[in-house]
């Protein structure tokens, strides 16, 4: 019999309970831990926390981490614990009980970019790079919000099933903007999107609510009729593609999510003349493909890439996954509940069709 207060026990955020959490040890291996609840700052109870694609290349261990490392950082939960010196960073004035998102960057405070007040180039990640032994990743029933930490809030009604999907949306606005500034994309300006993960699903959504018209092209069958049922164009290879897009010349848009090096190259090939391809799926170091500048130079290509997510792009992310016709909450196949995983290798040795989220309520 464990003497560990289990999550749901009311109690369970009092300072120093010892609480039950997902921890990566190496390469593979994820197992159940124990933390302590910290005695002062604030702390969210987390509500739903995302399964992302960066989590599965971190545990087939294509992306160094330090270890052990608390995963999870596309998190929705709720201010448990908010002193007068929180030191967390909002919009609008904040309370106990507010519901809110979390970026998972906080500013390092310490970096040339942190000095001169423009972005931070060095920033800790809630469930990526934090260290230590406190509450610093989403797959645990607490957080600790460090001061400096950038929170959202999140409407009562917008469902947990579509609010998951706003932490992956700022990664895609953020590219957008890169790509096309404030607008994200032009309007109606189609697009072709290459995989259709997360990403790529809300990458299709932008397009598509900008008035465009969003293809897919997904190999996987579950996954392609994903895409057709939620209304996209879903083609099942990038020669369909290409058959499709030869009727105008090419994409003038094409936002690659597939997590291959040949999907840029295909990529490129399959953009317009003065296209711009968005380069979001080699987000861990795949590997090479061989490409001719010449395409680039030639065809007036733009290539625009996307590490980092800016703050700015959170509350229009938030408003687009719940104002989207788009129904993204059917593209949640995997619902886990936190209490009842044994073991959590099981988040990440099932490849969902859609999208996994874990549930603490
Ligand atoms: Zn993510
Ligand atoms: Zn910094």
């Amino acid at each position: 019999m464990s003497s560990f207060t289990s999550a749901a026990a009311p109690g369970a955020a009092q300072p120093h309970a010892a609480i039950r959490v997902f921890e990566l040890h190496g390469p593979g291996s994820v197992r159940v831990g124990h933390r302590l609840v910290p005695p002062d700052g604030a702390l969210m109870r987390v509500e739903t926390t995302g399964v992302c694609g960066t989590d599965h290349h971190i545990w087939a261990g294509r992306i160094d981490v330090p270890v052990p490392l608390l995963l999870g950082h596309e998190v929705i939960g709720r201010l448990e614990r908010l002193p007068d010196d929180h030191g967390l960073v909002a919009d609008a004035p904040l309370s106990e009980g507010d519901r809110v998102l979390i970026a998972p960057g906080v500013p390092c405070g310490a970096c040339a970019g942190c000095d001169g007040g423009g972005r931070c180039l060095d920033r800790p990640c809630y469930g990526l790079t934090m260290t230590g032994d406190g509450l610093t990743g989403g797959f645990s029933p607490y957080m600790t919000l460090l001061p400096g930490t950038r929170v959202f809030g999140v409407p009562e009604e917008l469902p947990a099933e579509r609010g998951v999907f706003a932490e992956p949306m700022a990664c895609v606005l953020s590219a957008l903007r890169k790509a096309f500034g404030a607008q994200y994309v032009p309007p109606g300006h189609d697009g072709l999107v290459l995989g259709f993960g997360v990403i790529g699903l809300c990458s299709a959504t932008a397009i598509a609510a900008a008035g465009g018209t969003a293809t897919v092209v997904e190999y996987d069958p579950a996954r392609r009729e994903l895409a057709a049922s939620l209304g996209f164009e879903a083609l099942a290879s990038v020669e369909e593609a290409a058959t499709a897009g030869a009727r105008d010349g090419g994409f003038p848009l094409v936002v690659d999510a597939a997590g291959t090096p040949a999907a840029f190259a295909s990529a490129l090939d399959l953009l317009a003349w003065s296209g711009t391809l968005v380069e979001l799926g080699n987000f861990a170091d795949l590997g090479e493909v061989a490409i001719k500048p010449s395409d680039i130079c030639l065809r007036d290509l733009r290539i625009v890439g996307s590490g980092e997510t800016f703050y700015e792009d959170f509350p229009p992310a938030i408003a687009l996954v719940g104002g989207t016709a788009v129904d993204l909450g059917r593209a949640i196949t995997d619902v886990h509940r936190f209490d009842a995983l044994g073991d959590p290798s099981d988040l990440f040795t099932v490849r969902a069709a859609g999208k996994a989220m874990v549930s603490f309520a």
